[in-house]
């Protein structure tokens, strides 16, 4: 049983981050995901510092628009997202 939760298989928590530094704002993080992005001043940051993993993770890691959310493996430190698709050719 998969209860939604499409995460490609991966199965170890994730630690969460937002670099405070880096994000400006937008409010994508917490307008879409509530349950794990809260607003913080004109910021965001992780309800919680380690999650479950979840698909609406992934996409809003990957859909922060200057990549300020960070998911990593909370065992291995290995980055989950976002995922680095702009290799040079
Ligand atoms: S989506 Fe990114 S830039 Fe927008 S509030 Fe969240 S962390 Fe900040």
């Amino acid at each position: 049983m998969t209860d939604g939760k499409d995460t490609g298989g991966r199965n170890g928590r994730w630690r969460v981050r937002v670099d405070r530094r880096v994000c400006i704002g937008s409010g994508f993080c917490y307008g879409s995901a509530a349950s794990h992005f809260r607003p913080d001043g004109i910021k965001s940051r992780p309800v919680r510092p380690v999650a479950e993993p979840t698909e609406l993770l992934l996409l809003v890691a990957d859909g922060c628009p200057v990549g300020a959310i960070t998911l990593r493996d909370q065992l291995t430190g290995a980055l989950v997202a976002p995922v680095q698709e702009h290799a040079d050719d």
